[in-house]
């Protein structure tokens, strides 16, 4: 069976992992490829189930041994793809889903060449910084590291093969639904790219100089 990877990027709180589970739960030919990282968990997160979490030193085993298709060091903690993820995808079902940043999305598009990529963005520089505030998950330096992180990444969406708004849940999950079955003619249309990407920068850079 053939495994069509598809890789979903977006700055930290945009939503990826919300829109990745969703289609994890509505289609039974989802696989999620589970990462391995040095981060800590958060409350509820489950090992071997939401990240593979390890130590540093089990970490740099990993890439010596190239069990990693893809790593990068993000917002300072490691995280990368076991190789062994895409093997078992094809047994398992037919696309696999890469919940990972844009320098992994880059070694990706190097290494598998058929994987699809779709940038996750949200509506507004606001809405990014409630949500990242909101899902409780970092303190306040933490929070302004991602946020500063997430300017240099949203530079990178003219890279990605789709990009995907996410205002309303069920209508970005219905947009990555029909980069899944093909038909991208369904898309939402969105505002041209730069004028997009200006505009939640602009915003994220306004609530950066605020709060120093
Ligand atoms: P990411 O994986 O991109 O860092 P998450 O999936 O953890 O982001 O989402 C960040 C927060 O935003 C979570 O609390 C999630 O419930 C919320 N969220 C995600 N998508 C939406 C949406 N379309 N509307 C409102 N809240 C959302
Ligand atoms: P979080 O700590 O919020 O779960 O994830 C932080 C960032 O690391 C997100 O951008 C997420 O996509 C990225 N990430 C998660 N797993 C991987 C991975 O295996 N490789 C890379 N390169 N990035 C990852």
């Amino acid at each position: 069976m053939t495994t069509f990877p598809l890789v979903l990027s977006a700055p930290s709180g945009a939503g990826k992992t919300t829109i990745a589970r969703r289609l994890h739960d509505r289609r039974g030919d989802v696989v999620f490829s589970v990462s391995a990282t040095t981060r800590a968990p958060r409350p509820g997160e489950v090992d071997g189930v939401d990240y593979h979490f390890v130590a540093e030193d089990e970490f740099r085993r990993m890439i010596g041994a190239g069990e990693l298709i893809e790593w990068a060091e993000v917002h300072g903690a490691f995280y990368g793809t076991p190789l062994a993820n895409v093997g078992q995808a094809a047994e398992r079902g037919r696309f696999l889903l890469l919940d990972i940043d844009v320098q992994g999305a880059r070694q990706i598009r190097a290494a598998v060449p058929e994987a699809v990529h779709v940038f996750i963005l949200p509506p507004s520089g606001e809405t990014l910084v409630q949500r990242l505030v909101g899902r409780g998950s970092e303190d306040d330096v933490r929070v302004q590291r991602r946020l500063k992180n997430a300017l240099a990444e949203i530079a990178t969406a003219a890279e990605f093969d789709h990009v995907v708004v996410n205002d309303d849940l069920d209508e970005a999950v219905a947009d990555v639904n029909a980069v899944l079955e093909g038909r991208t003619g369904a898309m939402r249309p969105h505002p041209p790219l730069p004028r997009l990407t200006d505009a939640v920068r602009a915003e994220i850079e306004r609530h950066l100089g605020s709060s120093v």
